[in-house]
């Protein structure tokens, strides 16, 4: 390989950790002084500089290796949680492997491994954080951002992968050279007929579900249709709890697993005759039976981040696809559109759908839910936005007269995180939220406030790079400063093309969701 780094005999560099830049923490050089020692043959091939990424399951540090033609070279060292299972660790190499260097999906250099401790090595990408420039991007930027996200997501789903953890942290963008990367296969998962051999094997590192409640197991875990006829479905939504991979990304976690929507279905056969005559009488209740008590949790997986997730990963549909990454990249699409980031920030998968609802529509939810073989109640209606005044308003461009918006401030009598939906355990109630959703910040705190004043607010809240503050007399001038900057970033002239395709990638159905590959060919891309 062209860009192999010195690994042998003739390696060059030194580590040199004495003139590591000034700037890094003495807890950031404590963590490369541990990585030496973890895994001691980095430090004949690389300098390690700095750390520029920390997860649950990782830590990314950036690296230094002259080449063999005197090259120096940054590459981006991921270190792997010793706990993370080997099959795992495993199935992410090949995914970067084999579909990754091409196609802005990250590629991959080389892998150390010591024991328990790998470090897998691929090419550094110099990127900016969404969250530092969502309120200085351009309308031109955001479709290509968009573009190319989605030809990572057509060329990774080619290969049967489901990344499952899409969202702006993992596709790094270069706003100077406009270079893109989707990274971190951490959760990736392989679709029936994926060509990633070690995705198959994931399947079996699925947990064996543990009653929730210790009573008997009332019904099998067989996965709903995934079609029609789905009237007698009915799907229980209690609080989750956890938020992790059932594929295990730790495998020292082995008892925690994710807690349940639980189902309960025509199509569901009773794993011992006698149940079948136990008739459950919570159907389309707000009350959970015994019988529903007791029933076994529906495992499916739940991997990725609340916000990103698709309805039916959040109703814990056990046949998902491909189409879970095309939603993500809707919920990114617009976070950019409404220049709000993160978009839906929820602490639980049901704050999530609620939230969901909230823009969605909850008919529609409800709807699209039983098409995937789930039932989601919701006390009241809540209607679906039209996606461009939603935008707009949020972006401070449009008044937002209440009857327009529904209102998106939880905390409030009527808000949609205060909605009663079929759960047990905690109510939601009052829970935070934050990102589109949290409480204002200027001024009443947790304070529920007055309908009237809503959407108001929302047109006026804080957002990155560009402060609203109309009802400031004295700063109505940088009001008016940042309506212009919008105007020549083009957000003045949205085409009708970008809310279709967003309303598209947010289909809350899976089966009829654009895919990756008819989304590239959106009119909104025409020109590309
Ligand atoms: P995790 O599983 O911990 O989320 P990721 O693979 O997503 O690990 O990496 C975490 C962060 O490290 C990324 O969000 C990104 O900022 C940085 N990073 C990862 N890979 C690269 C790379 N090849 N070049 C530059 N930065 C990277
Ligand atoms: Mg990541
Ligand atoms: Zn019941």
């Amino acid at each position: 390989m062209e860009l192999s780094p010195v690994c042998t005999e003739e390696c060059v560099i030194k580590s040199d950790r004495g003139h590591r830049k000034s700037k890094v923490s003495r807890d950031v050089e404590i963590d490369i002084e541990v990585l030496y020692k973890a895994v001691p043959q980095l430090a004949k091939v690389f300098r390690i500089t700095d750390k520029i990424g920390e997860g649950t399951f990782s830590s990314v540090y950036l690296g230094e290796a002259q080449m063999r033609d005197g090259r120096r070279e940054m590459f981006a060292l991921k270190h792997l949680i010793p706990t993370s299972h080997p099959t795992r660790i495993a199935a992410e190499l090949q995914c970067l492997t084999v579909a990754g260097g091409r196609e802005n999906v990250m590629g991959v250099m080389y892998c150390f491994r010591k024991e328990d401790h790998v470090v897998i090595v691929m090419p550094y990408m110099e990127h900016q954080a969404i969250v530092d420039i969502i309120g200085s991007l351009s309308f031109e930027e955001v479709r290509l951002y968009i573009y190319h996200l989605l030809k990572a997501l057509r060329h990774i789903h080619q290969f049967g992968i489901i990344h499952r953890d899409i969202k702006p942290n993992n596709f790094l963008y270069n706003r100077n050279t406009k270079t893109y990367a989707l990274v971190d296969f951490g959760l990736a998962q392989g679709t029936a007929d994926t060509q990633i051999e070690l995705l198959k094997d994931l399947t079996g590192l699925r947990k064996v579900p543990r009653p929730v409640f210790g009573e008997r197991n009332l019904n099998s875990c067989t996965p709903a249709p995934s079609t029609t006829k789905q009237a007698a479905i009915k799907t229980e939504l209690v609080k989750p709890g956890r938020t992790e991979d059932p594929v295990s990304r730790r495998y020292s976690s082995a008892s925690r697993g994710p807690l349940p929507v639980r189902t309960q279905s025509s199509s569901q056969k009773p794993q011992r005759s006698v149940h079948q005559s136990l008739t459950c009488n919570c159907h389309l209740t707000d009350r959970v039976c015994n019988i529903c008590m007791s029933r076994k949790q529906q495992v499916a997986p739940r991997a990725g981040t609340p916000g990103f997730r698709a309805p039916e990963v959040l109703t814990k549909c056990p046949n998902q696809g491909t189409a879970i990454d095309v939603w993500s990249a809707g919920v990114i699409l617009l976070s950019l559109l409404s220049g709000r980031y993160p978009f839906f920030k929820a602490s639980d998968d049901l704050i999530a759908l609620t939230q969901i609802m909230t823009i969605r529509g909850s008919r529609e939810t409800i709807q699209a839910a039983k098409t995937f073989g789930k039932a989601v109640l919701c006390s009241r209606e809540l209607p679906r936005q039209d996606l461009r005044t939603l935008c707009e308003t949020l972006r401070g461009r449009r008044p937002s007269p209440d009857d327009e918006v529904t209102p998106l401030i939880e905390g409030s009598k009527d808000s949609p995180a205060t909605m009663d939906h079929k759960i047990q355990g905690d109510s939601p109630t009052h829970r935070p939220t934050e990102g589109t959703f949290k409480k204002h910040k200027d001024g009443a705190g947790e304070t529920p406030r007055p309908l009237s004043n809503r959407t108001r607010l929302l047109a006026h809240q804080d957002r990155s790079g560009c402060t609203k503050t109309s009802t400031h007399p004295a700063k109505q001038t940088s009001e008016t400063d940042c309506m212009v900057q919008d105007d020549e970033r083009g957000w003045d002239k949205v085409p009708d093309e970008a809310y279709d395709l967003l309303d598209r990638l947010l289909d809350l159905n899976p089966a009829t969701r654009i895919t990756a590959a008819q989304a590239l060919q959106h009119p909104l891309f025409k020109d590309l």
